[in-house]
């Protein structure tokens, strides 16, 4: 595990580049959020963040973020992962933002826990913008229509659109071959927006592609490796600490 003190480092050194690509893409550094990837990593690390004036975190799995999110006071959290209907039950009312809806069963299941509870629960829509088999997300000319389908729901609020593009060829700069991918997202916002005025955020960029991210339009990037170091084998538990 990192120390703090290079955590505080990292996370200087992935505002620096955030702060960069939104200057000379004449936009506002203030606009773009980071959002830091704890999965795989230990609550500790995690709390470093919030303390490093990073509260926004994020998981890709709910077992995980379950475990972790109660030894992480002050955090703000993301669900960045695939999202299974028989766990929305744990995330509803949690106060997460779910970055992975992707259809309209996942946006029933939401919208019906919500209801029930009377709490609004917040999403973005996920987009498989490069057709990646081994990416979530919807197809890109099914966007317009899932948002509408979950815009008739009163509990479910669909705040934008979010995506990862598909892994760069061997020796291709990430930036350059995510470019294009995030150019389709924030196009399909701009034409889902002119119809939803409240579909606003972009949640793409990551690690290696964040400049690219930023330079097309990224409100939130999700950063793990560069901000946390390599991840771990498999998820965090409460077990491992015990070992
Ligand atoms: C792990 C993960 C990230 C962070 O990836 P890095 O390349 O480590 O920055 C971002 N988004 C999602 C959905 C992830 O699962």
């Amino acid at each position: 595990m990192i120390s703090a003190e290079q955590l505080v480092e990292n996370l200087a050194a992935v505002r620096h580049r955030v702060d960069e690509a939104a200057r000379s893409a004449g936009r506002r550094p203030a606009d773009v959020r980071i959002i830091g990837v704890t999965k795989t990593h230990a609550p500790e690390l995690a709390r470093a963040a919030v303390v490093a004036g990073l509260p926004d975190l994020a998981e890709n799995r709910v077992q995980e973020w379950r475990a972790k999110a109660p030894l992480v006071p002050g955090a703000r959290w993301h669900l960045v992962g695939q999202l299974q209907r028989n766990k929305v039950r744990h995330v509803v009312g949690q106060h997460v933002l779910v970055h992975t809806v992707d259809r309209r069963s996942l946006v029933d299941a939401l919208s019906q826990r919500a209801q029930l509870l009377g709490v609004l629960q917040r999403a973005l829509v996920q987009v498989n913008v490069g057709d990646d088999p081994a990416k979530g997300g919807c197809a890109v000319n099914e966007t317009l229509d899932l948002v509408a389908y979950a815009r008739h729901r009163a509990h479910l609020a669909v705040e934008g659109l979010m995506t990862m593009p598909p892994m760069p060829p061997p020796g291709r700069d990430p930036v350059v071959a995510a470019r294009p991918h995030f150019a389709t997202l924030r196009g399909l916002r701009d034409e889902v927006q002119s119809r939803f005025p409240e579909v606003v955020h972009l949640s793409m960029g990551m690690s290696d592609d964040l400049e690219a991210a930023v330079e097309q339009g990224a409100t939130m990037v999700r950063i793990g490796t560069a901000l946390f170091g390599a991840r771990g084998q498999g998820p965090w538990s409460p077990s491992q600490e015990e070992r």
